[in-house]
């Protein structure tokens, strides 16, 4: 990398001039992967970032978001994990619910993950976790720029420039595309071809605060609760400290609107199901007995505004970098959130490139390859994961319902009685530490 200066026009610094050293990152998107980069870069090397975010001010969209012991050990590492306690819950059983109101089968299914890992699961608002993030991003000095939105991204021998709507423009030495699903980063520079799919299933979510729930319903609810019906899955978790909110949501397979798979397209889903969600679910709950039903109707009452979410994904495959520009988190392989490994991904995806580029000497285009190399089979092995335990949304008959409803009790109480829960069964992808990964 050659020492130069560049002209930088950005409202932070307007006429300074910035040095162009191998020490300079531009980020684009201050999501979970964003805010994770900046301050892992600064932890772990000299590279100094500026991050830059689409929206005017931090977002306050998204539901709660469940996070396992391979992300939660690395949000702790990059010291953000004490204030998640603070505002998320810890409860980690999962149990599975009939509508005929009996349990199906419980599993404490972080187990054997927390035993090795020290870590469990967490329900956490979205919003909390970029707030949290953000908090010290701040802290550390890192500049976020709000309301930027880039038009172009040109790469020079020894640098990328990017262009911001407002007339700006930055150049630095790394550019990370950390801008979600719909990434520009992606779609204008580093794959176009690359587009994002409809996975086939979608969501309704609400928070619902807990002191509008009777004490009784509100403690059966110690962690993950799903029931599933011949529509879809209906889940609630707590999502803050003594159960001071719960999430709830309803994912079920729908067709992509026959007015199209665009935004308008999806307009019409999403007024219909939201306009509807109560009678949809209390229909849906109707004949569901027990105190369990009880529970599901009341949480559903109680539910104010509803969120609708058509789920996309990317496809397996696609290139993650191009140049000086590397695709992180969700703009590289967002995949449906069935497996809630999201965040935790993008985490690891983060720990890794800090790792590559800890050694000034390694040149940019290794730093890529290999983080291709280590994260694509681990990428796709959780992405086919996500899509088959989406599989559980399908819709089926009521004859179809209950032979799941067999196998999962099976499944479950064979688990149980032999241990295997306890002995890691399905958890050896949560015990994964990518600072432990050879390079
Ligand atoms: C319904 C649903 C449920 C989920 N549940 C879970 C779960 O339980 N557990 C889990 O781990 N994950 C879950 N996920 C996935 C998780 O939300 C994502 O994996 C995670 O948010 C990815 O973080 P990110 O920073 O890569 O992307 P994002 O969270 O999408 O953040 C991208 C940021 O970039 C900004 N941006 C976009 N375009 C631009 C641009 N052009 N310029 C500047 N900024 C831009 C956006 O405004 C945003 O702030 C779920 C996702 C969905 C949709």
């Amino acid at each position: 990398m050659t020492e130069q200066t560049r002209k930088v026009d950005s409202p932070l610094h307007p006429t300074q001039t910035s040095r162009l050293t191998p020490s300079q990152a531009i980020i684009i998107g201050a999501g979970p992967a964003g805010l994770a980069t900046a301050l892992r870069l600064q932890q772990k090397t000299n590279i100094q970032s500026t991050v830059y975010e689409l929206r005017p001010e931090p977002t306050t969209l998204g539901g709660a978001i469940g996070i396992q012991p391979n992300g939660l050990r690395l949000l702790d590492r990059l010291g953000v994990y004490d204030a998640m306690c603070g505002r998320g819950y810890g409860g980690a059983n999962l149990t599975l619910h009939s509508l005929q109101g009996h349990v199906i089968g419980t599993s404490d299914y972080v187990g054997w993950a927390r035993e090795k890992t020290g870590y469990g699961y967490m329900r956490i608002k979205r919003v909390d976790i970029v707030d949290i993030m953000k908090a010290k991003v701040d802290e550390a000095g890192i500049p976020i720029i709000y309301g930027k939105r880039i038009t172009e991204i040109q790469e020079e021998g020894d640098g990328v420039t990017v262009r911001f709507e407002d007339g700006t423009v930055n150049t630095a030495d790394i550019l990370f595309g950390c801008d979600g699903i719909h990434s520009f980063v992606r779609s204008h520079f580093v794959d176009p071809g690359y587009l994002p799919e409809y996975s086939g299933v979608s969501g309704l979510g609400a928070l619902v605060p807990g002191q509008v729930l009777s004490k009784g319903h509100l403690e059966m609810m110690t962690g993950l609760e799903g029931t599933l019906t011949e529509e879809g899955m209906l889940a609630v978790n707590p999502c803050a400290p003594n159960k001071e909110e719960v999430f709830m949501f309803f994912s079920k397979w729908l067709p992509i609107p026959e007015t199209g798979d665009s935004r308008d397209g999806w307009e019409v889903h999403r007024k219909e199901e939201v306009d509807g969600f109560k009678d949809q679910l209390m229909g849906i709950l109707k004949n569901a007995r027990g105190d369990w039903g009880d529970a599901l109707r009341e949480v559903v009452q109680s539910t104010s505004s509803v969120n609708f979410y058509p789920v996309y994904r990317l496809p397996l495959g696609g290139r993650w970098s191009r140049g000086r520009c590397v695709l992180v988190g969700d703009a590289a392989h967002a995949m449906s959130p069935h497996a809630g490994q999201g965040v935790s991904m993008a985490m690891e995806d983060v720990f890794l490139l800090a790792r590559l580029l800890e050694d000034p000497g390694r040149p940019i285009d290794e730093v890529f390859q290999k983080y291709y190399q280590i994260r694509r089979p681990r990428v796709d092995s959780i992405f086919t994961m996500a899509a088959q335990n989406a599989q559980m949304r399908k819709q089926r008959t009521s004859t179809g319902l209950w032979w799941q409803e067999l196998k999962l009790s099976m499944m479950l109480n064979v688990s149980w009685a032999f241990g295997l829960d306890k002995r890691g069964l399905n958890q050896g992808h949560l015990v994964y530490d990518i600072e432990e990964v050879e390079l």
